[in-house]
Order: structure tokens, then sequence, then C-alpha cells
């Protein structure tokens, strides 16, 4: 096989730039390791900034986002047993989030791409990357046949735990990376949210998160010991440990029920520089990860595929290479940025082990200057509903 793009991963990131791709006229494959069905299954972010939902709207799958999405004006810090606003739209220009699942983004990319065509290649086994100096290919099993792939470029959009970042000599990756000491035990139910707005809660016993994916439908989190397993939560202790470390009022109006799905995410930062290694580009979790604190994790994915598409449609419409040698400075300029706010999310939010009282006592105060400061809530909510691209 041959085309000029081939994409490894169908996750957002590698669904996105496939669409971006193929509108421009420009040939790609997908070689994907699971199922379009496993694929699917993963419930991961809910959170999208403006610039993703132009991304996805400019290539024609935002029909059902635009329908069902939620558009949030505003998110809720929860501390000292009260609720305090941020208002994103007032403190950021007007821009706001969309609250709209990863999967339905992921289903409306799928069939996209169904209806238009090119080639996705699921279950692909044993997958490596071959001649990225010079004359890159992919090679594969698919349904017991050994499959080579020749390209122009290859787009590791594989996600952290993909082979393109590992196809890579140790020496030519800088790896920058924090393993934070505990994670998020996950819980979605088809129940009404507790909130309009996701509330984000500063407790003594650690973080919790209200968000949503629809009216009927909340996802709820607590913070965890690292070791911790979803399984060794009932959800009633699940729903008690969420209601403690909410303030009283709001705790009172949570409605609980039976879960559809538990699971705990470690957290993580994590980048490696650079994005670019001759033909091979890195793509979204594939080169870097961040804490979930900020929602940014999808978000980030979109601008890396944004900048590499331009980068490439240059490449191919213009003869000129300079976009793609400027693609990891650019993508990993505004990683950096998302990773330090991700960061700073979680440092505020979350109780870690040799905080001590000093800890604790610098936490509030910081909540309490960015609930009353003009200027902090607008870098708050800048970074929150997505730096531009
Ligand atoms: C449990 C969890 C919860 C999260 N919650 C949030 C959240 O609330 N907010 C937020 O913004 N972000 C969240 N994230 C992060 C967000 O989901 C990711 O940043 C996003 O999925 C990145 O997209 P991606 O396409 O780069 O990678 P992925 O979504 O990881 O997609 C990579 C794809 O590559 C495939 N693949 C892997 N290895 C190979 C191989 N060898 N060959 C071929 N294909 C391969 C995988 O099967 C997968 O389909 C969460 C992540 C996790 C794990």
């Amino acid at each position: 096989m041959r085309t000029q793009v081939a994409i490894i991963g169908a996750g957002p990131a590698g669904l996105l730039l496939g669409a971006l791709l193929g509108k421009a006229g420009i040939g790609n494959v997908i070689v994907e390791r699971s199922s379009a069905a496993h694929v699917l299954s993963r419930i991961r972010a809910g959170v999208l900034e403006q610039g993703t939902v132009d991304l996805l709207r400019s290539v024609g799958c935002a029909t059902r986002l635009d329908a069902e999405g939620l558009i949030h004006e505003g998110i809720d810090l929860a501390f000292d047993d009260s609720l305090h606003r941020v208002d994103l739209k007032q403190h950021a220009g007007g821009r706001v989030v969309t609250v709209y699942g990863q999967t339905e983004v992921t289903r409306d990319l799928m069939d996209a791409r169904s209806a238009s065509g090119h080639s996705t290649i699921y279950e692909a086994a044993d997958v490596t990357l071959h001649g990225i100096d010079a004359s890159p290919y992919v090679a594969f099993r698919s349904d017991r046949v050994d499959v080579r792939l020749d390209c122009d470029f290859i787009a590791g959009c594989d996600g952290f735990h993909g082979v393109s970042r590992q196809s890579l000599p140790a020496a030519a990756l800088r790896v920058f990376e924090r393993v934070y000491p505990f994670g998020w035990l996950g819980l979605m139910a088809d129940l009404p949210p507790v909130n309009d707005e996701l509330i984000y809660a500063r407790h003594s016993r650690g973080f919790a998160l209200c968000s949503m994916r629809s009216p009927a439908r909340s996802r709820y989190y607590v913070q965890v010991d690292a070791s911790e397993h979803a399984e060794d939560w009932s959800d009633d202790q699940f729903w008690d440990e969420l209601r403690r470390r909410l303030p009283e009022a709001t705790a009172a109006r949570v409605t609980t029920g039976p879960s559809i799905e538990k699971s705990v995410a470690a957290l993580r930062s994590f980048v490696a520089e650079p994005m670019r290694f001759g033909q091979l580009f890195l793509c979204g979790d594939a080169a870097h990860i961040v804490p979930p604190t900020g929602a940014k994790g999808l978000n980030l994915a979109a601008s890396d595929v944004h900048y590499l598409f331009d980068a490439l449609r240059e490449f191919y419409e213009e003869k000129s290479a300079a976009g793609l040698d400027a693609y990891s400075t650019r993508a990993l300029a505004r990683v950096w940025k998302a990773e330090r706010f991700s960061w700073w999310m979680t440092s505020i939010l979350h109780r870690f082990p040799d905080q001590g009282e000093f800890g604790e006592r610098l936490q509030l105060s910081e909540l309490d200057y960015l609930t009353h400061s003009e200027a902090a809530m607008s870098a708050l909510a800048e970074n929150y509903v997505g730096l531009p691209f």
C-alpha cells in the first residue's frame, strides 16, 4: 500500500488529522491497534475549547455537537463549605467551553470517515515504524496478512503507550515528567448532574470534581491514592466520599444511583521533545500528558493536529517545508503553557501527602485570592477556555 500520510492511532488526534487531510485532498490511511468498538468504549475527556469546536466544525463534524453540546460560561470552585463562581465568559473576552464527551467526538469523526471512503485499518497487529529518517513505511498484520504501508510522512497519534514515540532512540528525545502520588476515581451515572456547571472542589479529604456529559448523564471524580482500584469501591462508598468533599448544601442536592462505569486514572505531567524526528511527527498524548484537572488533554491533541495539518497542507500545496520544520517549536510552545496551567490547577486543588498545614493554608489563600481578584480570574479563565492556536 502507499499513501501520503500514514496516521498511527484512531483516537481524537488521528481521526481529526485524517479528516482535515482528507478534506484538503491529501491521501491518508489510519492504522489502529484496537477495534472501533474498543476505541469508542473508552470514557475520557468532556470539555472542549472553542478552538477544538472550530476544528470539528471545519471538517463538518459538529452537527450533533452543535445540537447536543452544553455551552458552559463559568465554573464553580468549592472550598470553605461554599461555591465560588468564576465567570469564564466575562473574564475571557466572551469565550466559553462546550461540554461534549470524547466518545461522541470520536463517534462523529469515525462516522464522517466511513462516509468519506478514506481507509482506516482497525485491529492492526504488531505495528512497527521504519525508515523515519528518509523513506518511511509502516508494517503491520491485518487479518493475518503482512502489510507494508509506504508513505511520505508518519503522524504518530497513538497515545502515551503507542509505538511511535517508542520507535525513537532514547537519545533522540528529552523527556520531562512528574508523576503525582494520587489518581482520580471516576464514576459515570445516568443521573442528572448536581449543578449546571462544573464544580472543582478542594477539601481536606482530597479533591472532587462534579462534571457531566449531558443533562441526564453525570461524571464525578474523587482524588484517591494512586494504588486504589475501582473494583474496591462500591457505588455507595463513592457517593459518600464525594458528598463529604462538597459544600453541605451542594452535597444535599447530589442525586445518587447505580453507576454505569467506574475507573481510576493516574495523574501525570509528561512532555517528550522534540515532536518531530525525520519524517515522523508526534501528536497528542504520544508526545505529552497533562493531569486532567485543567481539561486540556484532548484540546492539546486538537491544537497539535491544527499545527501539523497546516504544515502538511503547506508542504503539498505550496511545496514549502517551512511549516514542517517549525511544527515542533510551534506545538511545544502551546503544550508547555497547558502543562503549566494543568500542573497549577492540580497543585491548588489536590491534597498532597507532604503539604502539611502550611501547604493547606497556601492553597486556601490562593483560592481566596483567585475568587476575589479580577486579574486572577482572568488568568484562570483565558487558560481554561484555551489559549489561541
Ligand atoms: C482515563 C482517562 C481520563 C481522561 N480524562 C480527561 C479529561 O477529563 N479531560 C481531558 O481533557 N483529557 C482527559 N484525558 C486525556 C484525553 O483523553 C487524551 O488527551 C486524548 O485521548 C488524547 O488523544 P490522542 O488521540 O492523542 O490519544 P488516544 O486517545 O490515546 O488515542 C491513541 C490511539 O492510538 C491507538 N494505539 C495505541 N498504540 C498503538 C499502536 N501500537 N498501533 C496502532 N494504534 C495504536 C490507541 O488504541 C488509541 O486508539 C483522559 C485520559 C484518560 C486515559
